[in-house]
This record gives C-alpha cells, structure tokens and sequence, in this order.
C-alpha cells in the first residue's frame, strides 16, 4: 500500500492538528490516543512514513527501530507502568482492523487489561 501523506497520523506530525505528547525524539513522536481504550492508552509512532508494521521492519534504518522500540520502553517506565503491567499491540493490514495507515504501536495500561484477544 503506497503512504498516504494526508493520514491523521502524518497531519499530526506536520503540527496540523494538535496532539497530547507524552514523548518526542529524532525519529519518534508519542502522544496519548484521542479515544483512549484503557486508563492510559498512547501512541508511539515512527517520524518517518511507514505505512504498517510490515513496511517498517522491511523498510525502516536500524536507527529507526531501535528508536522507536527504546521510546516504547522508555514511555513504559516514566508513567510507572513496568511494575503494574502494560500491553502495546500494532494492528497491520485489514484482518486486525488497522485503521490509520501510519505504523502505530498502543501502550494500553492503568488497569488489568483482560483477554489479549477477544473470543469470536
Ligand atoms: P488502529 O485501529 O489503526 O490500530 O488505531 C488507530 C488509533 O488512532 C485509534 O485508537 C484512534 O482512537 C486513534 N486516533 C484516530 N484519530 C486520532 C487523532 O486525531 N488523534 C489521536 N491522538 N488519536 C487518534
């Protein structure tokens, strides 16, 4: 799938459209969700326009995973989150229901978060 460059998730980049962020570095931004599905719930997203999770660990520099897996487990730690428990999760292509077509990875945490995956 080509990049949409007029994503939410790029527009937000580009200073379009406000955001809440919790963290920023050379190549990562991550900012709160703006429908959160648990008491914290964050977004960390890569700087540069990866279109999935796929695209990005074909595609992305080492220097662009490292960062923005370092900034998963930084964000992780400065809201208390390691000793009470987190989740992240990225959803990819239609089956998961991936919706902004900008590599995102959720922390969810704040509460027991229950069945990694709902039963059918
Ligand atoms: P997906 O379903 O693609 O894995 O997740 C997309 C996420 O982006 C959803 O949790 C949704 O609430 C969030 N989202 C959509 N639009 C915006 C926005 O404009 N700002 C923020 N902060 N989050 C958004």
């Amino acid at each position: 799938m080509a990049y949409d460059t007029n994503n939410i998730f790029a527009r937000i980049l580009r200073g379009e459209i406000p955001c809440k962020k919790v963290h920023e570095d050379q190549h990562t931004l991550a900012f709160h969700d703006i429908n959160p599905q648990a008491p914290t719930h964050i977004l960390v997203i890569p700087k540069g326009s990866y279109v999935s999770m796929d695209d990005f660990t074909a595609n992305a520099s080492e220097a662009e995973i490292a960062a923005l897996f370092r900034a998963v487990g930084k964000i992780a730690r400065d809201i208390g989150a390691v000793e009470p428990g987190y989740r992240i999760l990225s959803n990819c292509g239609p089956d998961s229901g991936q919706e902004v077509p900008h590599l995102h990875i959720h922390v969810f945490a704040g509460k027991k978060l229950g069945r990694m995956i709902a039963k059918d």
